[in-house]
This record gives C-alpha cells, structure tokens and sequence, in this order.
C-alpha cells in the first residue's frame, strides 16, 4: 500500500478512534444518570435529572459559600479590622467616641463576645460590586459580627445600588448564617 493510502485511512482510523473515545464519555455519562450509580456526594441524579427548574428550584448552597456579606450592627464594635484588611478598599467605616449618656459601659450580646462598645458606629458600607468574596474581613472580625450569607442573587442595573449601607440594612437581612 502506498503512502498515500496508509496516510489515507490512518487518519479515518483516527477520527472513528476519537469520535468513538468522545462518545463513551457520553454514554457512561447518561449511564449515570439513570439510575446505574450516584455521582458526585450529596447529589443523587439517579432519577436521570440532570438539570434544575432554576429559580423555581435551587441546589442549597453549602453553609461555607462565601456571596452577599451581612454585618449585624449590634456586634460591631468599630474596630476597623475589616476595613483594614479588606484588599479592594471596598468597606467603608465611620464611628466616632461616645457621649456620656450614650452608655459607655455598653457591651456586644453574648453571642458576640460581650466586647466593650466604646464607639458609636456612624457609618459601615460595603460596595459589594468590588467586593471578590475573599472572607479576609469575616475572618478578622473579631465578634463574628460580619459574615458571608447564602444569598447570591442580587444583581442590579446600578452599579451604585450596590453599596450596601449595613446601618439601613436590616428589614433586608439577606438569610445570614
Ligand atoms: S470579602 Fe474580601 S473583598 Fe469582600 S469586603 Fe471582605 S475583605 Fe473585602
Ligand atoms: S471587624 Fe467586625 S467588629 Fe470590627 S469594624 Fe469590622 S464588622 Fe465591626
């Protein structure tokens, strides 16, 4: 056989070969998926449903997702830490010293770590269209009062409305964990 010929049919040989490897991938695929085995832990496609009526129905998310932040204002004690070592600059805090009949002596709840509240929080943004979700600033804070939520789905058509001003914040409260 000539060289030509040998080339020839190599290549259809080939292009079967890989065609054939390409839907055996498939094929194990849509075996999985009707009912043969479970794949992937916690999810069980075995009723050959591979897809969601998504937003009518929705995967929950698991409790470490990092998405939309929520600062509860009764533990923030102002500290600034957040701010801080947050690399986008994108929290934005004012506060200022208390006055005497402001209760100096105040504290966070227990379950923020009864942290003495000397200042009054004036202000706490965060410009969630710059914020890339690192968790640095949940991780400083010092009672846990700010923390990544569940919620994904906030989009807007202005990027300003996007600055959430967590003092104003709290008949919205996006399901914080
Ligand atoms: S998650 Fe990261 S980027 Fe977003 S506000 Fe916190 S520190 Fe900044
Ligand atoms: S680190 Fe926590 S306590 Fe400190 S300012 Fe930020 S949210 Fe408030």
């Amino acid at each position: 056989m000539s060289t030509f010929f040998k080339e020839y049919f190599g290549n259809i040989w080939t292009a079967i070969r890989t065609v054939a490897k390409g839907m055996s991938v498939t094929f194990l695929a849509f075996l999985k998926t009707n009912g043969l085995r479970k794949v992937r832990g916690g999810y069980n496609y075995g009723s050959g449903t591979v897809t969601i009526s998504y937003p009518e129905v929705k995967d929950p998310l698991p409790s470490i997702s990092r998405n939309r932040l929520f600062m509860h204002e009764e533990g923030c004690i102002s500290c600034n830490q957040c701010a801080v070592i947050c690399p986008v600059e994108c929290i934005t805090i004012e506060s200022r010293k208390k006055n005497s009949d402001e209760n100096p002596d105040a504290k966070t709840p227990a379950h923020f770590g009864n942290k003495p509240l000397k200042l009054k929080l004036m202000r706490f943004d965060i410009d969630e269209a710059l914020c890339c979700f690192c968790g640095l600033c949940t991780e400083v804070c010092p009672t846990e009062c700010l923390v990544h939520t569940t919620e994904f789905e906030y989009s807007k058509y202005d990027r300003d409305h996007l600055v959430y001003d967590y003092l104003k914040f709290k008949d919205e409260n996006p399901l914080p964990k």
